[in-house]
């Protein structure tokens, strides 16, 4: 079975909708046919302040999100970055695998320390290395995320390719997998811009009550005119919220718009409130379960640490020879 990996970062509290749309509904259709590797990365988190009781009990909220959205032990190993150390070890041997110059094109760097008001560490000029070795430790095929992480994946690439032709080859060149309608969810009060966590605004958060859900759905900004069509050039906000709907109810967009013809843009925002409400009431439901019996969860993230380790050993090791290091016995 083609292995995938991809991970998420446990930032504030709740995932948003593009995190879903973009990334865990594919993260959930994949695990069937794949060997699926899902981490929360922890590690990355820390490349901007966190508070420490925060980030452990946001570590813990975003497992529970990706079991309630549909992730299942069983079938995929789900599992925390800093539990498996193989994470940082390649990471720093990526590191001297990259030019200084190709790190500083990474646009998600420049966009991130300029809206940074702390001092900029270190840490997140790197971030895209460290996720390069993320990826490459488990053989991936592929890696389902949301286009913002296609130039990160270039560089891994890159530096796969590197380092096979260095020392002979090592690892495989993994492919994104992004799906191509739902690719970007934009945020609801500016049509132009992706939905992000760091930038909060339109962002419709997955744990908050529904009901500011709807009513942020209901005050999205949309577009002069008054028809409801798919265009993106010239409607990108009715667009975007189309492309909400169709996604999470599965009815293809010109089915939609056949239906909204005649109606207006409230008619349009007031039912996609009440179909983001009723979606993601049970999921609520299963967080709160996931979360009142914190023994369990953990207990399945350590098997998922320790099915990971399995794998992110052996490639770290193999690198490790090929550097030439003298390995402990
Ligand atoms: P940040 O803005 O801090 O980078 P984020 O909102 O992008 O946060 P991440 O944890 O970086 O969240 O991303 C998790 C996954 O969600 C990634 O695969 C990313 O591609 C995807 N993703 C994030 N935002 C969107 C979006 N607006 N539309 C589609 N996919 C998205
Ligand atoms: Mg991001």
């Amino acid at each position: 079975r083609p292995r995938v990996l991809s991970g998420i970062q446990p930032t504030a509290g709740s995932f948003h909708l593009g995190n879903y749309l973009g990334a865990v509904r594919q993260w959930v259709a994949l695990q069937e046919e794949h060997d699926a590797f899902y981490c929360v990365v922890d590690l990355h988190a820390i490349t901007v302040e966190q508070n420490p009781k925060e980030l452990r009990q946001n570590t813990r909220v975003s497992a529970a999100q990706l079991l309630a959205l549909g992730i299942d032990p069983d079938r995929a190993t789900l599992f925390v970055q800093s539990h498996v150390p193989e994470h940082a070890q390649l990471g720093w041997v990526m590191q001297c695998m990259t030019g200084f110059g190709e790190a500083a094109r990474m646009t998600q760097f420049k966009d991130k320390s300029a809206r940074q008001e702390q001092s900029v560490g270190v840490g997140l000029f790197t971030y895209p290395i460290l996720q390069a070795a993320d990826i490459l430790l488990y053989q991936a095929h592929y890696v389902p995320v949301g286009e913002d992480q296609r130039q990160h994946l270039e560089l891994t690439r890159d530096l796969a390719t590197r380092f096979n032709s260095r020392y002979g080859k090592t690892f495989r060149l993994p492919e994104a997998y992004i799906v191509k309608d739902t690719a970007k969810i934009f945020d609801l009060q500016d049509p132009t811009a992706k939905m992000s966590k760091s930038v909060p605004g339109g962002v419709v958060e997955l744990l908050e009550d529904p009901k500011r859900s709807a009513k942020k759905i209901r005050s999205a900004v949309t577009d002069t005119g008054r028809e409801i069509i798919f265009d993106v050039e010239n409607k990108p906000g009715v667009s975007n919220l189309l492309t909400i709907y169709s996604a999470l109810t599965g009815r293809s967009v010109e089915s939609l718009v056949l239906d909204y013809d005649g109606k207006g843009y409230g008619d349009l925002k007031k039912d996609l409130g009440e179909v983001f409400t009723e979606w993601v009431t049970p999921v609520q439901e299963r967080v709160r379960m996931y979360l009142d019996d914190v023994a369990s969860l953990d207990k399945i993230l350590a098997r998922g640490a320790e099915r990971a380790r399995e794998v992110a050993s052996v490639t770290l090791r193999r690198s490790y020879e090929k550097i030439g290091f003298v390995l402990p016995e």
